[in-house]
């Protein structure tokens, strides 16, 4: 069990492209997934693994999700997910029992997808409102080269468990696929993809690209119409994800998106720095990156193996 003096366990509420205001809870310690997907925002998997522990003590995590709660206007999702895999967490099943018995705002998982196979892992999940996992791929192959899996899981463990998921589970599911340029938006992919979301069978599917700094450079975005192609394809239940930027208008976003602005201007930072220097969670430490990449005021900048941010002064400056 890990005890961390400083470690936060709840973020935001950020702006989420599908939750509206989102408050994030963080299961585990940066960055603990069972996957290592090249697309990943928040860099390269340091610690890939199957092994599902109490990373943190239930309790440490309930008795801040009531403080946080205590402090902010009603979010519309809690949502459990950030620096890596939250059904890693041995005991999420309890803490979504707990958090249930203290509000009734809606509960979402935003989980991988990898392990529900394993039947302890789907049952603890049973009583969230939401469960939005991924499927990236269509066969081993895919699978493999995108999210670049444990050893531990195959493309058969992991979609069988999703099949069974959709048995067991009376809340919704939205499927999320997120699609690499010129690897899995090929018709081919596309075709092996459908075959298992038809199986799947979710209430919503949700189609990404790469719109975020990914783990890997090769990394290529899909273009809008390509994706809104292939959302056809999928069905009337499928949709590429809209943009968020409308949500960030909220007041309580825009001081902290300043300040962040404020601090690129001063000198380039990575996430980290961003996030240490203005006590941000690193996910929600992206959500301003992201938004002042998308409106052309900061730019990325590669030092070595590491991302930076700064401010772009060739561009108009907008006002934020
Ligand atoms: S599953 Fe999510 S957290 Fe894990 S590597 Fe993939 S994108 Fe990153």
């Amino acid at each position: 069990m890990i005890r961390e003096k400083k470690k936060k366990f709840t973020f935001g509420p950020v702006p989420s492209r599908r939750l509206g205001r989102s408050l994030g809870i963080d299961l585990v310690p940066f960055k603990t997934c069972t996957y290592d997907c090249i697309y990943c925002q928040l860099g390269r998997t340091t610690n890939k693994t199957t092994d599902r522990e109490e990373y943190y003590p239930v309790k440490d995590i309930i008795h801040a999700v009531k403080e946080k709660l205590r402090g902010i206007s009603r979010p519309d999702y809690i949502t459990l997910s950030g620096s890596g895999e939250p059904t890693l967490h041995s005991r999420i099943g309890e803490i979504i029992r707990e958090i249930k018995d203290i509000t009734d705002i809606p509960l979402a998982v935003l989980t991988n997808g990898s392990l529900f196979w394993i039947d302890e892992v789907r049952n603890a999940v049973l009583d969230s409102d939401l469960i939005i996992p991924s499927l990236d791929a269509g066969d081993e192959d895919a699978f493999v080269y995108v999210n670049r899996p444990h050893g531990d899981i195959s493309f058969k463990k992991m979609v069988d468990g999703l099949c069974s998921l959709r048995e067991d589970y009376k809340g919704s599911i939205w499927l999320e696929v997120f699609l690499a340029g010129g690897i899995t938006d090929k018709e081919t992919e596309i075709l092996k993809i459908k075959s298992w979301t038809d199986r799947i069978n979710p209430e919503r599917i949700q189609l990404n690209t790469a719109v975020r700094p990914p783990a890997e450079d090769f990394v290529r975005t899909v273009s809008k119409e390509r994706m809104e192609e292939i959302a056809e394809f999928f069905g009337p239940h499928c949709e590429v994800i809209a943009d968020y930027s409308k949500v960030h208008d909220l007041g309580e976003f825009h001081s902290t998106r300043n300040d962040v602005f404020e601090l690129l201007k001063r000198r380039p930072c990575s996430i980290d720095d961003i996030s240490d220097g203005l006590d941000l969670h690193r996910n929600e430490t992206i959500k301003y990156v992201q938004e002042l990449l998308d409106q052309n005021l900061i730019r990325m900048k590669r030092r070595g193996d590491k991302t930076l941010y700064i401010e772009d002064e060739n561009k108009t400056k907008n006002e934020i």
